[in-house]
């Protein structure tokens, strides 16, 4: 992982202005801009062609304070809003002048996102879900109308997503159809893209500036000089097990919502220039089941007992199953519950999971499931007699979403049933620019996407990643064009 010294390269295979590594959405979006800032810029990517994680993803791009999208679907909002919102629901730990960034610049992301060809559809979908039933553009994706949000600051749905063709992942879905217009509009100002290779090293001069990398192509070794700067758009470290198992160990064999590519290179090259890192242990979650099920009953752990508001985010009771609750969870819904969430969801079938068990009675139901004796019937007892009040003063879900649980109950089973990617990565200023320990950037080295700590610091939000990856992206490109 060490640097190479530039004094010991001999020749250099290919030279640009700046460098990129990695053609996902921080890599495309810092291509893009680079060019713009009139740089000669050169893509290296380790797949065979570009999209990352990002071309597979479902799209979410989390942007507010008022954007045309949010505006011409009739929603209001601020700035200050969104940032209130993110540094609550983002933290423990948000950055708060990356969020504050964030929040002033997103209006300008958006209309340049859709300046670089990515379609976005004026219309809201406002169904409890993961992702809309088709190709409505802007939704919920943060819990940001549930509480404790909606008391914290004014809520608005901030998860823009590109209009997709069938959701067809990989080749019309979200995340695909803002890959696309990205990689088009860079090819467009000349960006240079070389597949099939793999960085591998950093090249630093004499004076500890960033001057190039190495990468391996089928095998060769191949020196790539950066004039001015190099951008880390490698991706997150959620294939790599031993890091894994060092920062986020309850990320170790779970699905993996990313691609293998993502190996945690960045984090190692810059950690071995004295970079910082932050936030390693934090995870997105998601639970695998439609929140249309889920918000319709009660969320249990293994001793029977409510743990979260079921109208929030679903990705915010991933987290609390996985990090807080054993990854031991179980959905318990009655009959009508059951049937009124099939008839309204749009889920696919792997998200509509049918009980385990059905009962007759909360006590049949805790003794199938091996729940402690009582337990479940206290938590119903409880949530049922509040909520044929429309209260529930123990975890205020919402009182349109409050109805006594009667009748045959039935229990999912939840255990296990969860999936994520690291957040953690290297800390970067909100120019994009790698810290090293010290707090001082580290010369000619930038970085942006699931590399680096953004702006998710604990909790997450639906479209947080293709947000802060394209956002800072942006701004890694830009700045290694104007270094030096
Ligand atoms: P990527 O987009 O993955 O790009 C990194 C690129 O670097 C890859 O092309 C990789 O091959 C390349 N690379 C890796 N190592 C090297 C190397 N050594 N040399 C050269 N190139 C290298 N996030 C959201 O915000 N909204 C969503 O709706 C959403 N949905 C998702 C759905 C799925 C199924 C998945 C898997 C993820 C989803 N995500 C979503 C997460 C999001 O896709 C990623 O967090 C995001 O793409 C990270 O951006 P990035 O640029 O850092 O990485």
């Amino acid at each position: 992982m060490r640097p190479y010294a530039a004094a010991d390269i001999d020749t250099w295979d290919l030279t640009a202005d700046v460098v990129v590594a990695g053609y996902g959405v921080a890599g495309a979006a810092a291509a893009v801009e680079a060019a713009r800032a009139g740089a000669e810029v050169l893509v290296l990517e380790r797949a065979g062609g570009w999209g990352g994680a990002a071309a597979l993803a479902g799209g979410f791009i989390y942007l507010g304070g008022g954007t045309a999208l949010q505006r011409a679907c009739g929603f209001d909002d601020s700035p200050e809003a969104m940032a209130t919102f993110l540094m609550a629901a983002m933290g423990p730990g948000a950055d708060a002048a990356k969020i504050s960034a964030y929040g002033e610049g997103s209006v300008a992301h958006f209309d340049w996102l859709v300046e670089c060809g990515v379609p976005f559809k004026p219309v809201f979908y406002g169904e409890p879900a993961w992702e809309p039933a088709a190709d409505e553009g802007l939704m919920y994706s943060g819990g940001e109308n549930a509480h404790p949000f909606d008391e914290i600051a004014e809520p608005a749905p901030r998860g823009h997503l590109p209009q997709m063709e069938n959701k067809r992942t990989g080749e019309r879905g979200g995340g695909y159809m803002l890959m696309k217009p990205l990689v088009e509009t860079a090819e467009r100002l000349g960006v240079k893209a070389h597949y099939g290779m793999r960085i591998e090293r950093l090249v630093v001069e004499r004076d500890g500036r960033v001057c190039g990398v190495v990468a391996r192509s089928y095998g060769e070794r191949v020196t790539v000089r950066a004039r001015r700067g190099v951008v880390l758009a490698t991706g997150s470290f959620t294939y790599n097990e031993e890091m894994l198992a060092a920062h986020a160990p309850l990320l170790l064999d779970r699905p993996g919502s990313a691609i293998e590519e993502h190996d945690g290179i960045a984090v190692k090259l810059a950690q071995a220039l004295g970079a910082g890192v932050a936030h390693m242990d934090a995870c997105e979650v998601a639970l695998h089941m439609d929140p249309q099920y889920l918000i319709r009953g009660i969320m249990v752990n293994a001793r029977g007992q409510r743990f979260i508001n079921e109208d929030t985010y679903p990705g915010r009771i991933g987290q609390a199953a996985l990090f807080q609750q054993d990854n031991r969870t179980f959905l318990v819904l009655d009959e009508e519950g059951f049937e009124e969430a099939g008839r309204v969801s749009a889920a696919p079938d792997v998200l509509q999971l049918r009980p385990a068990w059905v009962c007759e009675t909360a006590s049949e139901l805790a003794a199938e499931t091996g729940l402690p004796p009582g337990a479940l019937e206290a938590t119903l007892e409880v949530y049922n007699g509040h909520a044929e009040e429309g209260q529930d003063p123990l975890l205020h879900k919402a009182a349109r979403w409050l109805r006594p649980l009667r009748g045959p109950l039935g229990a999912v089973d939840l255990r296990g049933m969860t999936s994520g990617f690291a957040l953690g990565g290297l800390t970067t200023g909100t120019d994009a620019e790698v810290l090293h320990v010290n707090g001082e950037p580290i010369p000619g080295l930038y970085a942006a996407g699931r590399a680096t700590a953004g702006i998710a610091a604990w909790g997450y939000a639906s479209g947080a990643s293709l947000g802060d990856g394209s956002f800072f992206g942006r701004r890694a490109g830009r700045s290694a064009a104007l270094n030096g």
